[in-house]
């Protein structure tokens, strides 16, 4: 087996929420922490961000992918999945990439935000629905995430390598509460090893090259 690791580095321009779990006096969403007391940007997060780059950008090549995430609208054969399924998984197949939380180097203060709920029907906003939201610190520090798993051969690893790196360099937002500005990156990167070796930028490039139909991928 090959076992592929991907250091993802993401660099936040504004402030950044996910609502996590626990409860902070003052907030009414409080940010998503880990069990040691760190703010991270939650693994689910990460990767249903990271999915839903991946499906539009393999779409808008006219590469096949799946519908998600109903179960009823993704692949139904089993035995030749779309790539997004591939690499991000299916409901009967588990991806074989196990992503963990994003982590903020160093330490952040936070602040709490007020937000108003606005109906968008009737463009009105209901001062009663007056909430508060922690945030990280506008630009925090950069989030560093670990994703890795296990793979048959080298080329489906590195194909995985590739749908994830291009993902995440494509990722323009993560979190909720983009409307109101938060979450949007500066850049995102990818440091992909095999086995411990660095994965060559152009073995990366060529599979970007094969979805796009031999179409120029953005750099930056
Ligand atoms: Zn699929």
């Amino acid at each position: 087996m090959e076992y592929l690791r991907l250091t993802l580095r993401l660099v936040l321009k504004t402030a950044f929420h996910t609502t996590g779990n626990r409860r902070r006096w003052g907030a009414d969403k409080a940010l998503a922490m880990s069990a040691d007391g760190r703010y991270v940007i939650p693994a689910t997060t990460l990767k249903g961000a990271l999915r839903d780059g991946a499906e539009s950008l393999l779409r808008a090549w006219n590469q096949p992918v799946c519908m998600g995430p109903m179960p009823t609208t993704m692949c139904a054969d089993l035995d030749s999945l779309c790539l997004v399924c591939q690499v991000f998984g299916h409901p009967q197949r588990p991806s074989p990439l196990r992503f963990q939380d994003g982590r903020f180097g160093g330490d952040m203060d936070t602040l709490i935000r007020s937000g108003v709920s606005i109906s968008r029907q009737r463009r009105a906003a209901f001062p009663q629905r007056l909430f508060f939201v922690e945030t990280t610190e506008p630009a925090p520090p950069t989030c560093l995430a670990i994703c890795e798993g296990y793979f048959p051969d080298t080329a489906t690893a590195h194909q995985a390598a590739a749908l994830v790196a291009l993902a995440v360099r494509w990722l323009s937002a993560i979190g909720g509460g983009r409307t109101r500005g938060l979450g949007w990156l500066e850049r995102g990167e990818v440091e992909p090893t095999l086995n411990g070796n660095p994965i060559p930028h152009e073995e990366l490039e060529a599979f970007w090259r094969e979805w796009s139909g031999g179409k120029h991928v953005a750099q930056d």
